[in-house]
C-alpha cells in the first residue's frame, strides 16, 4: 500500500491508474476507522474487480465543522487507520496535511467552494448550516486529486450522500456514487467515530435512535393507508424524552429523493434522526 500525502503525488500516481485503464474506486473518511468504513472498502474493492486500485482518504476536514463543534477532538489514529487499510487491500491512503488542502498563506489562501443549495437544506443542514458546504467542497477536491471512476459513502449519512450525488449530476463529474448500507452494532446503534465519546451509561442508551426506527417502521409497514407523521413523532420524542441522558435534536419523516418532509407516511419514506447525549452528537436513518 502506498501512502501519499501531498495531493500532487497523488493526483500523479492516480493519472497513471487512469492511463493505464484501470477502474479507480474512492472512500472518503475522516479515518477514526471502523467496520462500517471497512464495509465501504469491501464494498469498493468489489466493485473494481483486483485488478482494479481502491483509494482510501483520511482526512478530519476543519470547513465541515462548525465553531462549536468536535474538530480538535475528533478522534485520530492514523497509525491503526493504515494498518486497517493494509489488511484490506487497498492500495493507497490518501493523508493531505490541512494546509496542502487549505492553504492560507497570504495573497494565495484558498477560497472556492461548492454549494449545493436544495438537498443540503433541513435536517443537518438546519442544525449545521455550513456543513455540507464544507462535505461538498472536500470531496470535490478529493474527487479532482483522485480522479476515481467510482466513490463509495455510507448510507448512514444519507443526508450526505444525496448532496454528493447531486453535485456529481449537476456537475457532470464522470464518477459514479455508490451508497454501502449502514454497519451496526449487535444492539442496533449505528458504528461511528463519535460512538467512542460516550461513557458506559450514554452507550446503554444510545441504541434509542435505532429502536426508534424500528417502531417508525413497524408502524408504517403492512399497512395499505398512509400512517400520519405527527402522532408517530410524538409518540418517538416521549421515547427518546424517557431515555436517561438523550435530548433530542431533530426527527425527520421525508421522501428518499427529494429530501422533503412528509406528513402521510408510506414504506418507501425513510425517518432520520439526531440525538444529544452531553457533548456527543449521534445520527441515523433507515427506510420505513
Ligand atoms: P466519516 O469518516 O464519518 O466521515 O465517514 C466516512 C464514510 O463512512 C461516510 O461515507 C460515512 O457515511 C461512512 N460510514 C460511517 N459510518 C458508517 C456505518 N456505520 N456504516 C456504513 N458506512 C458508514
Amino acid at each position: 500500500m502506498k501512502k501519499l500525502t501531498h495531493p500532487r503525488t497523488m493526483q500523479r500516481l492516480a493519472r497513471s491508474w487512469q492511463r493505464e485503464g484501470l477502474p479507480v474506486a474512492l472512500v472518503p473518511t475522516m479515518g477514526a476507522l471502523h467496520a462500517g468504513h471497512a464495509s465501504l472498502i469491501k464494498h469498493a474493492r468489489r466493485r473494481v474487480g483486483e485488478a482494479g486500485r481502491v483509494i482510501v482518504s483520511l482526512f478530519v476536514n476543519p470547513t465541515q465543522f462548525g465553531p462549536q463543534e468536535d474538530f480538535q477532538r475528533y478522534p485520530r489514529s492514523e497509525a491503526a487507520d493504515l494498518k486497517l487499510c493494509r489488511s484490506l487491500g487497498v492500495d493507497a491512503a490518501f493523508t493531505p496535511k490541512i494546509e496542502s488542502i487549505y492553504p492560507s498563506e497570504a495573497g494565495r489562501a484558498f477560497s472556492t467552494f461548492v454549494k449545493e443549495a436544495s438537498l443540503s437544506q433541513g435536517m443537518e443542514g438546519d442544525t449545521r448550516p455550513l456543513h455540507f458546504q464544507g462535505v461538498a467542497t472536500v470531496v470535490m477536491i478529493l474527487f479532482q486529486v483522485t480522479q476515481p471512476s467510482l466513490a463509495v459513502f455510507g448510507e448512514k449519512d444519507f443526508q450526505q450522500a444525496a448532496v454528493i450525488k447531486r453535485m456529481v449530476r449537476d456537475l457532470w463529474l464522470p464518477i459514479e456514487t455508490i451508497v454501502s448500507p449502514t454497519v451496526r452494532e449487535p444492539d442496533g446503534l449505528a458504528i461511528s467515530s463519535r460512538n467512542a465519546y460516550l461513557v458506559p451509561e450514554e452507550r446503554r442508551h444510545a441504541s434509542i435512535l435505532w429502536q426508534c426506527i424500528e417502531r417508525a417502521r413497524a408502524r408504517v409497514r403492512g399497512r395499505i393507508d398512509p400512517t400520519p407523521a405527527a402522532p408517530l413523532r410524538q409518540s418517538l420524542t416521549r421515547q427518546i424524552r424517557n431515555a436517561p441522558g438523550a435530548e433530542l435534536d431533530y426527527i425527520q419523516f421525508f421522501d428518499p429523493d427529494t429530501l422533503r418532509p412528509q406528513t402521510q407516511l408510506r414504506k418507501n419514506h425513510r425517518i432520520a434522526l439526531a440525538v444529544r447525549f452531553g457533548h456527543t452528537r449521534l445520527i441515523d436513518n433507515g427506510a420505513l
